[in-house]
């Protein structure tokens, strides 16, 4: 008799598009409305990439139009940035982890994923291509693709491509796609992402045009932050795969001594020879003789070694204290703006930088707590504000320290920067709290506060000043025309001149404490 087993289990593999299509939320397509937002933010934070990463001052165009009422939304963004190898265009549009940025340098990507996720949204929303214009500097022809994605196979699928001569100079990628989206409900946020692109990209040319609203914002300088390089790994920052891989990719016929000396951030002769000795390994054994165990022992020695030199800032890429400046004084208009950014510090080897900028006063409205306007790696973050770090030292400080008394029209600017940011969980909208994070924010802010506090004890003591001469000058009339009845002289004439020695009197007084002249 054959018995039949209806409990066999059925073993396959699954694509990363096909995971990354059946759980689209961990990468932020939830719904129409968040969808449509992504797609923008991934298309833009491309552009900028492409652009800012090559020291081309970045012009973005950005449309969002209402294809077909009620959802189906067309987005295209336009960048002028290096392009895209023409024979690359299928794979970076259509094949999920794939991308040019798995590099150890600040960027916006990094994991080679973001296009192909609103590619797979609007093809499974719309049924639609994606469609994309593009040419590098060097290329003698644009090319033109419309693509789709073989979702189980994680391939792209050419619908159709078309190259024809370039007769400009131009160099830049076009890409087009239609979607499901709720404009009216994405609208205050994509809004917002791009203004908030704008204040922390003050050197690019952006312009916006939605269904119901245009936004233009115009280069405050041409000057851009220097491009980061690429980096290599710090001893304290990997892992036992990472370990393995990189002995994996380099000739293992290399000597320990100049392994690590090649492949690792800041270690020269004499660091490797101390290292080397400190943790008794032999630094002529060849990397193919090391031993499963002896690679292991290798780790644990270089993360226990206190003699590394700190992670170096050539792979960060920091706006610096002047065009941050820019960037908050063209989006925000305050009255005073100060910013701070601090040198390089790590965390797990991965080096950091903390930026910080305060703005007061101007068009900043009156607030019971500061605004806080978060990034990271020049990517503004929107969402899950309350669990951020930068939101919780914003609310520790004690702001009455430094003059400010709420409500108040203040603004906290925190950027941070990183081969490895420490986001709170996948959705990548929140900083964890990494103490040594948090102090550096925390430092920053608190130094840009006390130039806030000057700058604030300043105004009081003006106006203070203006408040006597108010008073003072109520007198002017009564002693003049005392003064006129005694000496015979014109009452005015006497008025006009009292009222010069007092203002004379002030000026000396305001320059006696060191205020400024505001005149
Ligand atoms: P990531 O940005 O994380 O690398 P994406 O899926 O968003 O991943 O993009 C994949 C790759 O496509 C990028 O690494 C880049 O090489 C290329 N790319 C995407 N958009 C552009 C663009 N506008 N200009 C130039 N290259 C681009
Ligand atoms: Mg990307």
């Amino acid at each position: 008799m054959v018995v039949l087993s209806v409990l066999e289990e059925r073993y396959e593999s699954l694509s990363p598009s096909e995971f990354f299509y059946r759980n689209r939320e961990i990468a932020g397509f939830s719904n129409p409305t968040r969808a449509l937002y992504q797609t923008v933010r991934e298309l833009v934070e491309n552009s900028l990439d492409a652009t800012e990463l090559h020291k081309i001052p970045p012009d973005i165009k950005i449309i969002i139009s209402i294809k077909e009422p009620p959802d189906l939304v067309s987005i295209l963004v336009e960048d002028n940035g290096i392009g895209i190898p023409h024979e690359e265009v299928p794979f970076v549009f259509g094949r999920v982890f794939y991308g040019s940025k798995y590099v150890l340098r600040q960027s916006r990507g990094v994991f080679g994923l973001g296009i192909k996720m609103a590619v797979l949204y609007a093809q499974i929303t719309t049924g639609k291509p994606i469609w994309i214009r593009t040419s590098t500097m060097n290329s003698k022809i644009i090319a033109e693709y419309r693509i789709k994605m073989d979702i189980s196979r994680n391939m792209p699928i050419v619908i159709s491509a078309n190259f024809r001569k370039k007769r400009s100079k131009w160099h830049g990628t076009i890409v087009k796609l239609i979607t499901k989206g709720n404009w009216t409900l994405a609208r205050r946020r994509i809004e917002d992402y791009i203004r908030r692109t704008a204040m922390i990209t003050p050197y690019a040319d952006i312009y916006f045009k939605g269904p119901d609203v245009e936004l233009i914002f115009k280069r405050n300088t041409r000057k851009m932050p220097t491009p980061p390089k690429v980096g290599k790994p710090h001893p304290y920052g990997i892992d036992l795969e990472m370990l393995r891989r990189l002995i994996e990719i380099h000739n293992r016929n290399i000597t320990l001594r100049d392994f690590i000396m090649k492949c690792f951030e800041g270690v020269g002769e004499g660091i490797a020879h101390n290292f080397l000795e400190w943790a008794r390994l032999n630094g002529d054994k060849k990397l193919k003789d090391l031993s499963t165990s002896e690679i292991e022992n290798l780790l644990n020695k270089m993360k226990s070694y206190r003699g590394w030199r700190r992670p170096r800032a050539l792979s960060l890429s920091p706006l610096g204290e002047d065009l941050l400046r820019k960037g908050i004084e063209r989006i925000l208009s305050p009255e005073y703006v100060v910013t701070v950014t601090r040198k390089t510090s790590s965390y797990s080897g991965n080096p950091f930088i903390v930026e910080v900028g305060l703005a007061w006063g101007g068009k900043i409205p009156m607030v019971r707590s500061p605004i806080l306007y978060r990034f990271a790696n020049k990517i503004p973050l929107l969402y899950d504000e309350g669990v951020d770090v930068a939101r919780q030292v914003v609310d520790k400080i004690d702001w009455s320290l430094y003059r400010v008394k709420f409500p108040a029209p203040l603004a906290v600017i925190v950027h941070l920067c990183s081969t490895k940011v420490p986001f709170k969980g996948v959705g990548k909208e929140a900083i964890a709290d990494v103490v040594e994070v948090e102090k550096e924010i925390e430092n920053a802010i608190k130094e840009a506060a006390r130039s806030l506090r000057k700058y604030l004890t300043l105004i009081e003591r003006k106006r203070a000043l203006i408040a006597k001469r108010i008073t003072i000058s109520k007198y002017i009339p009564e002693v003049a025309r005392a003064l006129a009845e005694v000496t015979g002289t014109s009452e005015t004439k006497i008025a006009k001149k009292l009222s010069l020695i007092l203002d004379r009197i002030m000026r000396t007084e305001s320059k006696k404490r060191g205020d400024i002249d505001h005149e």
